[in-house]
C-alpha cells in the first residue's frame, strides 16, 4: 500500500500578522514549507507529497523532476484543498496523511506509528496528554470543566485509509479543524498514537523564536 503526503498550503491568512502566510515564514533561512516537504521526500516509506497551494502561486513554482512531489491549486477551505489533494492521488491503495505544514519537528518515528495505525484501524493521529486544566468558558465564565485524563490534543501527521479519508471529506461541512475529528464525527474508528512534544504548531512569533533555537541546535538532525 502506498504512503501519501498531503500538506494543505493555501491558506493566505497569517497569525503572524504581515503579509506572508505562515506557511512561507523562514526557519534557518528557508521556507517553513520546504523543511516540511523536504523531511518527509527524505522518507522511504513515502511515495508521493502532494502539495495544495493558491493557484496564483502555481506559475511561480519550478517543477521538481519526477512525480515524487507536485504542487497543485487549493480550494477555497482547508477541508476542500485537502480534498484536491486527495482527488490527485488518483485511484490507489493508500494511506494518505495530512501534515500541516507549520510542524517541521515531525519525526519518523511517530510519523510511522501513525501510518501503522491507521493500516491497521483506519484512521489515527499523534496524541499529546494534556498539562493544563482545561475550561469551557462563556463570556470569560467557566461554564464547566471536562476531566483533563480524558483529554489530548491532536497534532499531524494524521493518516486514513483513503477511502476513510474520501468519505469525510465528502460528508464534512468545511469547518472541522482537524481530519482526526470527522473521521470519529462520521463513526470511523479513530486511533490516538504517542506523539511527541517537539511537533508543536509554529503559529505565534513566539513559536518562531523557540523554532529558530531548535532548529540552530539540532538542524535538520531532530
Ligand atoms: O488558516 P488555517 O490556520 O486554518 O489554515 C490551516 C492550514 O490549511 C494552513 O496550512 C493553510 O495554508 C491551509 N489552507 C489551505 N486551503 C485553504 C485554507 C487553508 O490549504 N483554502
Amino acid at each position: 500500500m502506498q504512503v501519501i503526503v498531503i500538506i494543505p498550503a493555501a491558506g493566505s491568512g497569517s497569525r503572524f500578522g504581515g503579509d506572508i502566510p505562515k506557511q512561507f515564514r523562514t526557519l534557518g533561512g528557508k521556507p517553513m514549507l520546504m523543511h516540511v516537504i523536504e523531511r518527509f521526500l527524505f522518507d522511504e516509506r513515502v511515495h508521493r507529497v502532494i502539495v495544495p497551494v493558491q493557484e496564483m502561486l502555481l506559475s511561480s513554482i519550478v517543477p521538481v523532476p519526477g512525480d515524487r512531489l507536485r504542487f497543485i491549486a487549493g480550494g477555497v477551505t482547508r477541508q476542500e484543498s485537502v480534498a484536491r489533494g486527495v482527488d490527485a492521488a488518483g485511484d490507489v491503495r493508500a494511506i494518505v496523511a495530512v501534515h500541516d505544514a507549520v510542524r517541521p519537528f515531525f519525526s519518523y518515528e511517530v510519523f510511522h506509528a501513525v501510518i501503522d495505525a491507521a493500516r491497521e484501524h483506519g484512521a489515527a493521529f499523534p496524541a499529546i496528554p494534556i498539562a493544563d486544566t482545561i475550561h469551557v468558558v462563556d463570556d470569560d465564565r467557566v461554564v464547566s470543566t471536562p476531566d483533563r485524563r480524558t483529554l489530548v490534543a491532536a497534532q499531524t501527521p494524521q493518516c486514513f485509509r483513503i477511502e476513510v479519508l474520501r468519505d469525510i471529506l465528502m460528508r464534512g461541512e468545511g469547518d472541522a479543524t482537524d481530519e482526526a475529528g470527522l473521521a470519529a464525527k462520521y463513526g470511523h474508528v479513530v486511533k490516538a498514537v504517542p506523539g511527541d512534544s517537539l511537533n508543536f504548531k509554529i503559529t505565534r512569533p513566539e513559536d518562531l523564536v523557540m523554532a529558530e533555537r531548535i532548529y540552530a541546535e539540532w538542524g535538520d538532525d531532530k
